[in-house]
């Protein structure tokens, strides 16, 4: 059986939770172990696919199809594994597997209580994933903030694993924050102390501590902490600011949180930590040669969190690339005729992300015909691939009124319409066509050169798919659906091949980027981006240019 690892937080949420759980799982994975992460959420949605990503920011979506928590994305990025339906359970989770028994007549006229049922219930799925001798250490981040009413069955659980399993096989890692006082320029530990009284009132007590702190923790805060907190003053970590979360695992090594955990696991047999690959991504992450600026056109931008697979893949693609990708947030509502070019103006992309509704269209149309038009590098996802269909449809082809039937259902033209399987459905949680599917692409097309094989597999989630009735007449046009599911022939990837770089896809890559294998789509679209920048920056200016050359 595997050892594990409970991750909690105190103080105060978006401490990092899912970055350190990560890092540590990183330097395990490092040190030759295998490892994997999984979250536990308190909230009561079965899953957060049906929360708006102003809510909880981006759903992820794993190999299996399930709609996960965003913090899955960075275990994946940064172990490079596939995650299952199995690393994400939410309390709504809990509660209806407890509650689907209790009808099934399985606890046989007993009471169904919290304790033991529902806490039960955690404690099965938190062992789970550590059967079967698949793993050697399996990491659990417990959603939200100690203290809080609906984390308690989570820590209640943890406690009873804590009694039940040999004491070396499960260890506690709490996170907190240290805050600094500015005018009594003083670390103050007493949030923390009462933080881990808390936990203690529950039963459960860290055994590490990783302090959040905008100042260096001295060896007397960490004694006091270990005193007051009752942990070694080894296990008392500093977690400072980094700069890029990529740097965290390092930082983590430094500070020994790995060596801690696995001697107070009792794990004898592992490596020096093998991280090559990793610093050299973080080398070529710091230090870039070149700079692109991308526009992101998408409907919840004020929140970074809603698009976090695509920015960490574009951090991904530009360390590949040796080039800092900044991106900008582009407002569609906005766009018009008019005003596209001065909008898009200084962009050496265009990406058109994923989304739902009505909501900007019209302006993602105008913005991805300048681009087709002007050359300008267009990337496409899901939806943003359905806007280039859509403004292809009408301009090139001269289809008058094309749209997508989910936002215009009376479309004379619908040239993305409702996937059939689809239209049977009324239920909305968890049923999109999600997951992985796999892909043939056409031979000699951008799309095959960029990945070099004709057969992929990419994740999805959406309703709407690209109206084969009209596939011939874009064709005939110049744009081609150059990847289909060999199952099916929906259409995944349409490209435009006599644009320098015009491509978009129905499925979503930025799942799957990882810093040791960046998505490929994005890769190429940075080099393009970059090779457009050259281009424009030396018509710009010719001299510059040509010093340089
Ligand atoms: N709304 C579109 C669909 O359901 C696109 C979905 C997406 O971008 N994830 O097909």
């Amino acid at each position: 059986m595997a050892k594990f690892i409970f991750v909690t937080g105190g103080v105060t949420s978006s401490l990092g939770k899912g970055i350190i759980a990560a890092s540590l799982a990183k330097l395990l994975q490092a040190r030759g172990l295998r490892a994997t992460i999984q979250k536990f959420d308190p909230y009561i949605n079965v899953d957060p696919g049906t929360l708006n990503p102003y809510e909880h920011g981006e759903c992820y979506v794993t190999e299996d199809g399930a709609e996960t928590d965003l913090d899955l994305g960075h275990y994946e990025r940064f172990l490079n594994i596939h995650t299952t339906q199995a690393n994400n359970v939410t309390t709504g989770r809990i509660y209806q597997t407890v509650i689907n028994k209790e009808r099934e007549g399985a606890y046989l006229g007993k009471t169904v209580q919290v304790i033991p049922h529902i806490t039960d219930e955690i404690k099965r799925r938190m062992l789970l994933l550590g059967k079967d001798d698949k793993y050697d250490v399996v990491l659990t981040e417990i959603g939200g903030t100690v203290g809080d009413i609906e984390s308690l069955p989570f820590i209640e659980a943890v406690r009873q694993l804590q009694w039940e399993l040999p004491e070396e096989d499960c260890l506690v890692v709490h996170l907190t924050l240290i805050p600094y006082l500015k005018a009594a320029k003083e670390l103050k530990t007493k949030p923390t102390q009462h933080s881990v009284k808390l936990m203690s009132e529950n039963g459960v007590h860290p055994d590490i501590l990783v302090c959040r702190a905008e100042e260096p923790l001295t060896n007397d805060i960490k004694r006091k902490l270990a005193l007051f907190c009752n942990v070694k003053q080894e296990a008392v970590i500093e977690a400072a600011d980094a700069s890029t979360i990529y740097e965290v695992p390092l930082m983590m090594m430094r500070e020994k949180l790995d060596l801690i955990c696995l001697k107070r696991l009792n794990i004898t047999n592992f490596n020096e930590p093998d991280l090559e690959k990793w610093k050299g991504f973080l080398d070529k992450l710091k230090y870039p040669k070149s700079k692109v600026t991308i526009g992101l056109i998408g409907k919840y931008i004020e929140l970074q969190d809603a698009y976090k697979s695509i920015l960490e893949s574009f951090i991904h693609a530009g360390a590949i690339n040796e080039c800092k990708v900044q991106v900008v947030n582009v407002h569609s509502e906005f766009i018009t005729d008019e005003n596209v070019s001065e909008k898009l103006d200084g962009l050496d992309g265009l990406l058109v992300a994923p989304g739902f509704g009505h909501r900007g269209i019209e302006g993602k149309i105008t913005a991805v015909k300048y681009a087709r038009e002007n050359g300008l590098p267009f990337f496409g996802i899901c939806l943003g691939m359905q806007m280039a269909v859509i403004e292809f449809g009408r301009n090139v082809l001269g289809l008058e009124n094309a749209h997508s039937t989910e936002m215009d259902e009376h479309t004379p033209h619908p040239v993305i319409n409702m996937m059939e399987e689809q239209k049977k459905i009324t239920l909305k949680g968890g049923t999109m066509r999600l997951g992985a599917y796999p892909c043939v692409l056409k031979e000699g097309s951008l799309a095959h050169k960029i990945y070099g094989t004709t057969e992929i597999s990419e994740r999805h989630r959406h309703r709407f798919e690209f109206n084969n009735d009209y596939l011939q007449q874009y064709q005939q046009e110049g744009m081609i659906a150059s990847g289909t599911n060999p199952d099916t022939g929906l259409v995944e990837i349409m490209e435009i091949p006599s644009h320098p770089f015009f491509i978009g896809a129905q499925y979503h890559p930025e799942l799957k980027s990882s810093v040791e294998s960046p998505a490929p789509l994005f890769v190429h679209f940075v080099a393009a981006t970059k090779r457009y920048n050259e281009k424009r920056t030396s018509i710009r200016n010719p001299l510059l240019h040509s010093e340089m050359i």
